[in-house]
């Protein structure tokens, strides 16, 4: 097998702008899903709308393509039907934290068995680079043309705060650690989140001068630190796995509700 056995070659070069992040996340993923060996009709890639929201067109999975912010609440509904299925929600920022964010914490909260990815890159970047829950305070976008006034959302530890089981941040530099983490992500039971820096030069990238995507690439390496020499006062984002505990599923405790309830196993 190869990542092609997941990525559809005959569609590439993708509709993503030069520079973007997004098609070193999906090759991650591709790379996750050949070095688990999982079968390509066992996975659902369940998709929003925006820039990212497209990914689905590129695998060669089972895909559902649907609203703007309900990618997890699809996501949810496939994996509790058949909980046997490697269940994906891919999201930019602005779907998974601003119109889908209480679908972000109540799946956490919930702890259903789905790995939810978040692309970050900081903006809206198919509508024109609006701001998004993580626009850096200060910075600029089509919305907020003299520095954004709000701070940001720290989207991993929001995941942590409302009980996901495996949170871990990573950017498209550290290629390798996020190869590692979707890994991890998905053989977890439970809710797992993943968050990437990356950068959206047109957009993000024009509105606060920050220079060519290897620029945009280095800024954003420079913004993190790895969680082993991470401070609280640290003014850097801590990267690595950032929670990884062992709690009940939300499927397997339904199963048990079923169970009491004279279901399928009960008596
Ligand atoms: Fe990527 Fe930004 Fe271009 Fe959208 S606008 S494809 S997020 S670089």
């Amino acid at each position: 097998m190869s990542i092609f056995t997941y990525i559809n070659e005959a569609k590439l070069p993708t509709f993503w702008c030069s520079g973007c992040g997004h098609g070193v996340i999906i090759k991650a993923l591709a790379q996750a899903f050949d070095e688990l060996e999982l079968p390509t009709d066992k996975i659902v890639i369940v998709t929003g709308i925006g820039c990212f929201g497209r990914s689905d067109d590129y695998f060669m999975t089972n895909a559902l393509h649907t609203l703007h912010g309900r990618a997890i609440a699809y996501a949810t509904g496939v994996k509790i039907g058949n909980p046997d299925l490697t269940v994906v929600a891919l999201m930019g920022d602005g779907d998974a934290s601003s119109i889908g964010g209480n679908h972000l914490i109540h799946a956490a909260r919930r702890n259903i068995g789905i790995l939810a990815l978040c692309a970050n890159n900081r903006n809206y970047g198919m509508t024109g680079g609006q701001y998004s829950p993580t626009t850096k305070q200060g910075d600029k976008s089509a919305t907020s043309r003299y520095g954004l006034p709000e701070p940001e959302f720290d989207l991993a530890a929001l995941v942590k705060a409302a009980g996901g089981s495996f949170v871990a941040r990573s950017t498209v530099f550290h290629y390798h650690n996020l190869v590692k983490y979707l890994k991890k992500g998905i053989s977890r039971s439970g809710f797992s989140f993943v968050e990437v820096m990356e950068p959206c030069p047109p957009m993000y990238g024009k509105f606060n001068e920050l220079g060519s995507a290897p620029e945009m690439i280095q800024k954003i390496r420079e913004e993190v630190i790895p969680l082993s020499r991470w401070k609280p006062d640290s003014d850097r984002k801590p990267i690595g796995i950032l929670c990884d505990v062992d709690k009940t599923s939300y499927t397997d405790a339904y199963d048990e509700v079923i169970r009491k309830a004279g279901g399928k196993d009960g008596n």
